[in-house]
Order: structure tokens, then sequence, then C-alpha cells
């Protein structure tokens, strides 16, 4: 049986543990998976800078005590492979990047991407991460509980099948969503 999860199964499990984390979402399918979810004050979707998710993430993190978690995807990072190698440099106490690995450029079409033989917990673990590769519910909960209690930085590469969920456009202005997340950063 294929219990591969897909992107909207995955933020919905993320969201059961999440409670005031911050949230950076790539652009496309996981902001507007994440959005159709659970709209917040404390998630910021991205709405250009495709691959600059975990930079955004990694980036807030440096700058606040509060837990973010950025929800980025296998196309992306591997777009911005050097961000690994910067978060591992930097390691802030307080940041997540949840990598939902579908192999796919999920929303432009789910075209492949090269992560069948590029394994991008390895290359994680090689900039000195504390990486953790998810292939079920199970594994993907535990990883969650872990990475939420700790306080370092963790990298979840969370296998997943290529499935984007039929969902609506974001209709909050960008700088709504700014200014309802910079209060939310400062609040
Ligand atoms: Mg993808």
């Amino acid at each position: 049986m294929d219990n591969t999860l897909r992107r909207i199964d995955i933020i919905k499990i993320l969201m059961e543990y999440v409670k005031d984390e911050l949230i950076i979402s790539n652009i496309g399918f996981p902001s507007k998976e994440l959005h159709h979810i659970k709209d917040r004050n404390e998630n910021f979707y991205m709405l250009g800078s495709m691959g600059l998710c975990s930079s955004i993430g990694l980036g807030l993190a440096l700058n606040t005590d509060k837990k973010v978690i950025s929800i980025d995807g296998d196309g992306s990072v591997l777009m911005n492979l050097g961000t690994l190698s910067t978060i591992g440099h930097t390691k802030p106490n307080n940041f997540i990047l949840l990598i939902v690995d579908n192999s796919a450029y999920g929303s432009t079409g789910n075209q492949k991407t090269h992560t069948n033989n590029t394994e991008l917990d390895k290359i994680a673990k090689s900039c000195g991460l504390h990486t953790i590769k998810t292939k079920n519910e199970k594994e993907l909960r535990d990883a969650l509980t872990k990475a939420l209690k700790e306080n370092k930085t963790t990298v979840i590469v969370a296998k997943a099948k290529a499935y984007n969920e039929k969902t609506k456009n974001i209709k909050i202005p960008p700088v709504v969503i700014k200014y309802r997340f910079m209060n939310s950063v400062n609040g």
C-alpha cells in the first residue's frame, strides 16, 4: 500500500502541532494549501522569490526569539542549494526547515526534479545540520514533535507524492499579509 503523504497531508499534520510559531511558506501551492488549511496572522505567504523560503526563514530566525518554520519544497531548495550551507553555518536555535520533497516542481505542473537521486537530507547533514528524513505519517509526527521541542535548527525532509490540492488563490492583499505578519513577529 502506498502510504506516502501528499503536501496537503503534511501541512495538515504540521498545523496540528503549531501554536504561535511563525511560518514562512513557499510561493505557490505550499502557501495556498497552508492558507486553505489554516489562515493565521503568523503565516507569511510568499508571493514571489522562488527558492528563497529557507533563506527568509533563516533571516527571520536570526532576528527573533520565536520559533520559525519554513515550509519549502525540493525544487525550491535545489535552486538555492547554498542555503543549506548558510543554515548549517549559522544554526539558530529556533529554526525548522520543513522540505516537502515530492520530487516535483509542484506549482508549475509537477515537472520532475532530481531528488530521486539527489538526497537533500544527506546534503543537509553534510552541512552540519541535524536532519530527519520522513517517509510516512508516523515518522513525520515523531520528527515534528522532536523538532518543536528541541532548541536547535532541524531540517526535516518529508518525502511526499506529487499532488496539488484544488485550493483558491489567496485573496489577502500582500501588504496586509506583510503587516499582520510583522505584528505577530513583534507581538
Ligand atoms: Mg516539490
